[in-house]
């Protein structure tokens, strides 16, 4: 068995190779001003297998695990925040049913074959003043004769929206007023009454194209049913997968847009002057402090990230400690690609406040890790009752 970090280096030169990264940062930078879709890195990511890289091994993919995943997805975001944000919803999705197999429900394997199909995947829960996310829904959901449903509902902010051909949905079924049930399942882009928004003018994260679904009476068909639950807090293997794929591969991009930022705030330092000390920035003791605790404030993320996602792969059953442990790393990387970009932005000088620069960029995509739920007003109840309130 090879050492795990020669796994990842040989991983990231099969799947990321340092030419094909450059590209990438290249296009990012046209991509957010022209405020376009990342069509030639999807191209490329697609020819590299990336798109596939969770299928197990036995439906054609190469089986790879949450943890390398990860790690990948922090190398993609060294250099396209938005594509790898994008494209995370995609692998979240596959990553998902990798997790429910492996811990023996096989219920979703129609998803490998249609991924390595090339059907793209996208997520579509968030919705308009939903703060209870994955426990509820304001979308109905009304059930038809044969089993299946009909969604009515907006979803805010789809990732991907110009090329999925798959959605992860959920609704609401109050046919029972005393006992909604909540519906997930997969709906095709192909359905009659799915419209996208057109409007997409954002901060940051532009080419990641996250415009509004609108469902109108959309079919989830019966057999791409994937779960009926109560609403609210309710313990599943579906949820349990989404809350655990979602929460660390977005932090692993917001951790590989830290990481990149201080490699910036690094060359800034050595490519400035100071003409009090007649040295460049890197040998002036106040910059290298502030460089010095930004990268010791970054070292905890991967380790958390390296952590919690080598737990989800070895079935490590945290039980009401999962929640905790996953929140906060996503909100970890959040703030700390935050005060790396502002940190970069500090050591760089007036070069990165220049709205082509790299780091500018950087400073507007790291501010829509604000916006991933749970944000860290709501996730405070959580985490002051596991120390505070008898069970
Ligand atoms: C870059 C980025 C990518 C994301 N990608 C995804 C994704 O792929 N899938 C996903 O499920 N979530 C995604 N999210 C959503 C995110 O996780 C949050 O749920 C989202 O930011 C809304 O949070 P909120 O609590 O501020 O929303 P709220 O305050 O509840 O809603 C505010 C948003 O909803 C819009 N809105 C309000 N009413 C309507 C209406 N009637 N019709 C249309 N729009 C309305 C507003 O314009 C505003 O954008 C993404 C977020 C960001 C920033």
């Amino acid at each position: 068995m090879p050492n795990r970090e020669t796994r990842h280096a040989e991983l990231a030169e099969k799947y990321l190779p340092k030419g094909l990264l450059e590209r990438f940062r290249e296009r990012a930078d046209v991509y957010d001003r022209e405020n376009r879709f990342f069509d030639e890195d999807l191209a490329e990511l697609t020819e590299q297998g990336y798109l596939t890289l969770f299928v197990p091994e036995e439906f054609g993919g190469p089986g790879l695990s949450l943890n390398e995943v990860s790690r990948l997805q922090q190398r993609l975001a060294t250099a396209a925040p938005a594509t790898a944000l994008a494209v995370n919803m995609h692998l979240m999705c596959i990553g998902v049913v990798s997790a429910m197999f492996a811990r023996g429900d096989r219920s979703l394997g129609y998803v490998f074959d249609e991924a390595m199909a090339g059907e793209i995947f996208a997520f579509g829960v968030s919705e308009p003043a939903n703060d209870w996310v994955l426990q509820d829904s304001n979308t109905l959901a009304e059930p038809q004769e044969d089993g299946g449903y009909l969604l009515t509902g907006v979803k805010i902010f789809t990732s991907l929206s110009p090329v999925w051909t798959r959605l992860i949905a959920h609704g609401l079924d109050s046919t029972d007023t005393a006992n909604p049930t909540l519906v997930y399942g997969f709906l095709e882009r192909s359905a009659d009454g799915i419209s996208v928004s057109d409007h997409w003018d954002v901060l940051g994260m532009r080419a990641s194209q996250s415009r509004t679904t609108i469902l109108t009476k959309v079919r989830m068909r019966p057999d791409r049913i994937a779960r009926r639950m109560p609403t609210g807090r309710h313990p599943d293997l579906l949820t349990f997968a989404i809350t655990s794929h979602f929460q660390l591969l977005i932090g692993s991009v917001y951790a590989g847009l830290a990481r990149r930022a201080l490699e910036l705030a690094a060359q800034g330092l050595k490519s400035r002057s100071s003409a009090k000390s007649g040295t460049t920035y890197a040998e002036v003791p106040e910059f290298r402090a502030r460089l010095a605790d930004a990268h010791m404030e970054y070292m905890a993320v991967p380790a958390q990230l390296d952590t919690y996602s080598r737990d989800v792969d070895d079935l490590v059953d945290h039980g009401a400690g999962w929640p905790l442990r996953l929140v906060s790393a996503r909100l970890n990387a959040s703030t700390v690609a935050r005060h790396a970009v502002e940190t970069a932005l500090v050591c760089a000088g007036g070069t990165g406040f220049n709205n082509t620069s790299e780091l500018s960029r950087l400073h507007r995509d790291a501010a829509a890790s604000l916006f991933h739920p749970p944000s860290a007003d709501a996730a405070r109840p959580m985490y002051a009752s596991a120390l505070l309130d008898d069970n």
